[in-house]
């Protein structure tokens, strides 16, 4: 039994049809990234594994709990999105005490949470700064934060990088893995950029028009492209 294990996942709005019976197992401690084009449905389908959307068909197993139909705030799952993801109105610290205050851990406790979390994204010195006084990279660090502040069992990143300039980006692809790694979290990475998805996965997810069209190691997507899509993805024309 795989830690994960997402069946058959359908999805539709109305009459588009966004996910076309999705089929993924992973394991513990992996992080995997999701790639594809734009409008593919890589958003979508964290978005029914966050429980933000429900499913039409199909089911998710995590740590054997069967949580199709658990609401998203008892799945213990941690979201980063792409960009605002942040109270503006709240300073770092607020941002983060937030998800403690909901499972009304006593504020004492949250401080040493909070240290310790920001100790992890070295943004100590940034506690009382409101995400507005940040730079992009900064305040998805607090992101990030915020997402693992309560351990979760899976942290789900959708393209969390893509608004942060080139430079920074890989800085922060490091310090995600880093994290992940030392912390040991379940992690799927969304994000459109394959040399992105090739530096930092275990294994990779190649999504095309809610179908998936292969699932393997960095290095096998890239010499051994099963399908015609994936070899022109990775710009292979055979
Ligand atoms: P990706 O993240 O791969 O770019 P998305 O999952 O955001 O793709 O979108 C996939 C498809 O689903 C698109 O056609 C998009 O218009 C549609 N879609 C996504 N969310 C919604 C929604 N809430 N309502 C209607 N259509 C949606
Ligand atoms: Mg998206």
């Amino acid at each position: 039994m795989s830690y994960m294990e997402i069946s058959n996942i359908e999805k539709a709005f109305d009459k588009n049809e966004v996910l076309k019976g999705i089929s993924l197992n992973i394991e513990q401690g992996e992080f995997v990234s999701l790639l594809g084009p734009s409008g593919c449905g890589k958003s979508t389908l964290l978005r029914c594994l966050s429980g933000l959307e429900t499913i039409d068909k199909g089911t998710f197993v995590l740590d054997r709990n069967d949580v199709t139909e658990t609401p998203a705030q008892n799945r213990n799952i941690g979201m980063v999105f792409q960009q605002y993801s942040l109270f503006p109105n709240m300073t770092v610290e607020e941002n983060l005490s937030f998800p403690l205050t909901i499972q009304k851990m006593p504020k004492a406790d949250q401080k040493a949470k909070i240290d310790d979390v920001l100790n992890i994204v070295g943004l100590t010195d940034k506690k009382k700064a409101y995400p507005g006084n940040l730079s992009g990279g900064q305040q998805q660090r607090v992101a990030l934060a915020r997402a693992i502040i309560s351990r979760p069992k899976v942290l789900l990143l959708d393209e969390p990088l893509s608004a942060i300039d080139a430079k920074l980006r890989k800085n922060l692809q490091i310090e995600i893995r880093r994290i992940q790694q030392e912390l040991n979290i379940t992690t799927i990475f969304v994000t459109h950029d394959q040399d992105e998805a090739m530096s930092m996965s275990d294994r990779i997810c190649l999504l095309n028009d809610g179908r998936i069209e292969q699932v393997s190691s960095p290095i096998e997507l890239y010499t051994k492209p099963k399908t015609r899509f994936a070899a022109s993805f990775i710009g292979h024309y055979n």
